[in-house]
């Protein structure tokens, strides 16, 4: 089972550290250059990669700093986008990181070249891992601040069809404001009464509220059950497209907050 090491930052920022043999391990969108730092020396590890998800200063302020600092590779989408980048990635391309097969999923959305990155267990005998960045949260999504909705929306069900068992680690920790928006949509749905009461319950004892997993998010997220017909009727929409039915609850969590 792969350790997975979360390190917060700047509030609401997840920073990972994914080992990946022979005592390395990659950074994913490592804002905070010397927190990586910290943690390495901490675990004994060194950085084999940085992979960014997008390009946003938070996920990538710390990329240039922590490749001159340990001549890292860096990898993402748009090498003019993200500073220091050295390694353009493609939907679909499969990439070897230290012993990781990452496998680069493109979800336009947030950004017009947003990625995600699927790591592959080897044998299928452990779940996979997928670091989503701003583009699915835990009960939401991000904002759509180059692409329209229904870019967004098809870019969440390439992430819906991974594996059940795929553990989710995404870019920011809002499981509790998301949880809250989506209760008001629909109130009565037990199952995310559930998941609101285990994200208090970690935020309470001061823990992670990561990883998810997408079997979890399937049942509970409903910007990934925008064709569900209880959260269609619930926003008096239940003859609209999914697409539609997904403008109008990422339009309604902006207003939320
Ligand atoms: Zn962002």
């Amino acid at each position: 089972m792969t350790n997975v090491i979360t390190i917060p930052a700047f509030g609401d920022n997840f920073i990972y550290l994914h080992p990946c043999g022979g005592g390395r391990a990659f950074a994913v969108d490592p804002g905070d250059a010397p927190l990586v730092l910290h943690e390495l020396q901490r675990h004994n590890l060194s950085l084999a990669a940085v992979l960014a998800t997008h390009d946003h200063w938070d996920h990538v302020g710390g990329a240039a700093d922590l490749q001159s600092k340990t001549g890292c590779q860096v990898i993402g989408v748009g090498r003019r986008l993200i500073p220091a980048s050295d390694r353009t990635v493609t939907d679909d391309e499969v990439l070897t990181v230290g012993e990781a097969q990452v496998h680069v999923i493109a979800t336009p959305g947030h950004t017009r070249t947003s990625v995600c990155y699927h790591i592959v267990p080897p044998d299928g005998s452990e779940p996979g891992v997928v670091y989503t960045g701003d583009t699915l949260f835990v009960v939401g999504c991000g904002r759509l601040l180059e692409c329209d909705a229904a870019t967004m929306w098809r870019s969440l069900q390439k992430l819906a069809v991974l594996p059940a068992e795929t553990l989710v680690y995404c870019g920011h920790d809002y499981a509790l404001e998301n949880c809250e928006f989506a209760l008001t949509i629909c109130p009565d749905d037990r199952r995310l009464r559930d998941r609101l009461a285990e994200v208090q319950k970690a935020v309470e004892y001061g823990q992670l509220t990561v990883p998810s997993t997408i079997a979890q998010e399937r049942a509970t997220n409903i910007l990934l059950r925008a064709d569900d017909p209880q959260v269609k009727a619930a926003v008096g929409m239940a003859d609209a497209q999914p697409e539609e039915v997904f403008a109008e609850l990422r339009h309604r969590k902006d207003l939320f907050g």
